[in-house]
């Protein structure tokens, strides 16, 4: 026999009421080796373990990748000419036939009693060999009429029965209202003996335990782990795949959330969290001194991140907001909470550039909420940088903002209890935690606030960032909504240095976006979200590190591109005007002098490769022109274009590319149709895989096999919040309900390492 039918199926959840002891045997075997599966010889375990199957778990873990659906077969006879169906019948005859030298064709006869159906199977050889008169075979493809027959050219094929009436003691497999899984398979291990392994498997495992606490699965209405486990691999009908799925998802989701809450508890094991005031004397100073009113939105990030720094619990919180949407002076507040509460902030930055500006616009802030503050990079001259360090370590000092320099073991806050990471995105785990822990000296974990403006959805960044409460800015204070976006062809950028040129006319400044070359936009789209490194600052190079889009050929390429763009436009096109260029491989202090600059408005057409992505606040410049944008992935497109229109004035930003093809040329237009950086992220995560998407980004995130970040919200937000409710309730997960919990997780995350989550 090859799977067991549907009846087989009723029967093995009949039974999977079983005693005690059954359950606890059954349960146990899920961690034996895959070899004590009926089946699985030596030499089929070794082809399993290429598909990463080592153990029974994974072999009942390995869902089938799709399943006909034999309820819906139709008669040769029925079957329609010019689309697609599946069938079963007898196969009459199987010729390998060679119509090239090295061509091969086997041609199928197939026949059911309504007619004959002749299927052709490129590059199949031994299917002639395999297939024996009298077998029934399951097919499912298009049907075309050739000769005076009904044909499929290479459809899906399955072996449903070796022959009819006999074979191996199985009984003819009732075919009809069957669904048929089929499994991923190799040449060593083909689908009809992986669908037995795996029928074995859920044999041996039948009557498991189930991990998941019985409320949770009474409110869900969520089938137990064997019986989902059984739909999910042989069900009856397409149905009970949808509700498996959904309870096998939900576990997944459970299992990760209560994984990453429980890798942020330990890192505040036996030490005390920094709890923070949240309305004293600072705090009101700066409220008062903001020059703005908040925007609604800021006022709830702001009140909501209060919240997190006054309770006594490690706060990890992440502020999400575009660019422009005013994330700094939400991070004020926190500064400021940090001074009132007798603490120090550590605020870090991804590059030189950034750090500066954070100073420049929190300044004036930090100065009329009476908060001592500096700054410190790997250009800081050595007196001044003497300095900081003492009153940082006397504890004068109530904020220090930086770039990786803070992260030197000289730098040591008396009593460190919040740390700011802007463009967390940018750095890697380990950097991350070595500021966190500059308040350990202090007997304290410090409270975390990460920036960002990845634009993550909330299910996604859930998933990712199980354990950090969320903030979201979704709109800017002067909403970029007066910004528009334009895609030209090579050919018409004349029409963007027109657009340029008339708003120099009118005093304002002009960006000119260089493209990176040597990338093809695949690779660039491929780490869109992913890992990859960023070389923009030289400081960046001395740690291994995590970023949103990658620019690693710091390369020569990019450089002499804009370094001859920058020539050309001065000369040619923007001749009465100054033309100023910015690139990563300009020392610290250039890169600064031509930021400082332009912001003065003495440059007026700035020329520069992706060093200007982040942060950089210009708001006189209102145009800006994208090179070779195809080159760029959509989060950095929309990270570059929110450098303009970020004061009153509108913006206007121009794409152009050369491109021809349509996947590149619908992106781009994509960018056109909206302004919304959330949007975009649905958007851009709509055109990849799941694995791309989630990668191996995050410790634990492997466990995802059957979530859909971006369709699954629902289901992330309730194994979130049902994770939250177990940890508070039963934090070593010690309960005699959460016995089975704690052991599974155990067992799933044992290779993962302890990270901070992101
Ligand atoms: P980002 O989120 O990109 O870090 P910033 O914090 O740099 O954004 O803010 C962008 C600009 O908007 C800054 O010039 C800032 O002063 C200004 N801004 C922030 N909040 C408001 C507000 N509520 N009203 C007016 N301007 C604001
Ligand atoms: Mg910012």
């Amino acid at each position: 026999m090859t799977a067991p039918a549907g009846s087989e199926a009723a029967k093995r959840r009949g039974a999977a009421r079983s005693s005690a002891p059954d359950r606890v045997t059954a349960t146990l075997s899920l961690d034996e080796p895959v070899g004590r599966v009926k089946l699985v010889s030596p030499g089929r375990a070794a082809a399993l373990e290429k598909l990463g199957i080592t153990t029974v778990r994974d072999l009942v873990n390995h869902y089938p990748r799709r399943y006909l659906d034999l309820s819906q077969v139709c008669t040769i006879a029925e079957a329609p000419i010019g689309s697609s169906c599946t069938l079963s019948a007898t196969v009459h005859a199987a010729k390998l036939k060679r119509p090239r030298p090295r061509l091969s064709l086997t041609e199928i006869t197939l026949v059911d009693g309504t007619g004959t159906l002749i299927v052709a199977m490129f590059r199949q050889p031994w299917l002639a060999e395999k297939l024996r008169p009298g077998m029934i075979v399951a097919v499912a493809g298009k049907v075309t009429f050739d000769y005076g027959f009904k044909r499929m050219i290479n459809p899906f094929l399955d072996v449903l029965s070796e022959a009819e009436g006999a074979g191996g003691g199985a009984a003819p497999r009732k075919v009809e209202g069957s669904i048929v899984p089929v499994h991923g398979a190799t040449e060593k291990v083909p689908v009809a003996i992986m669908r037995n392994m795996v029928g074995n498997a859920l044999e041996m495992t039948q009557g498991m335990l189930d991990p998941l606490p019985l409320d949770v699965r009474c409110r869900y209405r969520l089938m137990s782990r064997g019986m989902a486990l059984q739909c999910i691999q042989f069900p009856k009908t397409m149905d009970e795949v949808h509700q498996a799925r959904r309870r096998l998802a939900y576990e997944e989701l459970l299992f990760l959330e209560l994984f990453m809450m429980q890798q942020a508890r330990a890192r505040t094991k036996g030490m005390l969290a920094a709890v923070h005031t949240v309305d004293g004397p600072h705090l009101r100073a700066l409220a008062e001194a903001l020059p703005f009113t908040l925007t609604d939105e800021q006022q709830r990030a702001r009140d909501e991140l209060l919240a997190v720094m006054g309770s006594p619990f490690a706060a990890s919180h992440m502020l999400f907001g575009d660019v422009g949407t005013g994330k700094t002076v939400v991070a004020a507040h926190a500064l400021a909470a940090a001074a009132d509460s007798g603490g120090q902030a550590l605020l870090m930055a991804p590059t030189e550039v950034l750090a500066r500006q954070h100073e420049k616009s929190l300044s004036p802030l930090l100065d009329a909420a009476g908060v001592t503050h500096g700054v410190l990079t790997g250009s800081t001259a050595a007196a001044e940088r003497e300095d900081l360090l003492e009153r940082l370590a006397s504890g004068e000092l109530q904020v220090l903002i930086g770039t990786h320099a803070l992260l030197e073991d000289a730098v040591r806050p008396a009593r460190m209890t919040l740390a700011v990471i802007d463009e967390q995105q940018r750095f890697g785990v380990d950097q991350r935690e070595r500021l966190l822990r500059k308040g350990e000296p202090a007997g304290l974990v410090a409270d975390a606030l990460f920036l960002t403006a990845t634009p993550i959805p909330r299910s996604m960044a859930l998933a990712l960032f199980g354990s950090f409460t969320l903030s979201y800015l979704r709109h800017g204070p002067h909403d970029a909504a007066n910004r528009t976006t334009k895609v030209l062809a090579k050919k018409d950028v004349g029409l963007a240095y027109d657009a340029a040129r008339a708003q120099l006319e009118a005093g304002h400044q002009v960006y000119v976006v260089c493209p990176l070359i040597g990338k093809s936009a695949e690779e660039r789209d491929g780490l869109a979200v992913g890992g990859g490194r960023q070389g923009d600052d030289e400081e960046e190079l001395a740690f291994p590190c995590v970023a949103i889009e990658s620019d690693d050929d710091l390369a020569d390429d990019d450089i002499t591109a804009a370094t001859k763009e920058a020539a050309f436009l001065q000369a040619k096109v923007f001749a009465d005007y100054e033309v100023g260029l910015l690139h990563g491989g300009m020392d610290a202090a250039s890169k600064q002098d031509v930021m400082e600059r332009f912001s003065r408005g003495e440059i007026d057409v700035l020329v520069a490769t992706t060093v200007i992505e982040v942060g950089v606040d210009v708001p006189n410049a209102t145009v800006m022109v994208i090179q070779d944008a195809d080159r760029f992935g959509l989060a950095q497109l929309h990270q570059l274009r929110g450098r303009v229109g970020r004061g009153e004035a509108p913006g206007e930003v121009f794409l152009v590319s050369a491109s021809q093809t349509e996947a590149a040329l619908a992106r781009l237009a994509a960018m056109e149709r909206t302004d919304d950086g959330y949007e975009l992220a649905a958007y851009d995560l709509s055109l990849r895989r799941e694995g791309d998407i989630m990668g191996n980004r995050q410790s634990g995130a492997g466990v995802l096999r059957l979530v859909n970040v971006v369709r699954d919200g629902a289901l992330i937000e309730c194994a979130h919040a049902d994770a939250r409710a177990i940890m508070e309730a039963d934090p070593e997960l010690a309960l005699p309900d959460h016995v089975a919990l704690a052991r599974e997780m155990r067992l799933l995350f044992k290779n993962d390492r302890v990270g901070a989550g992101g």
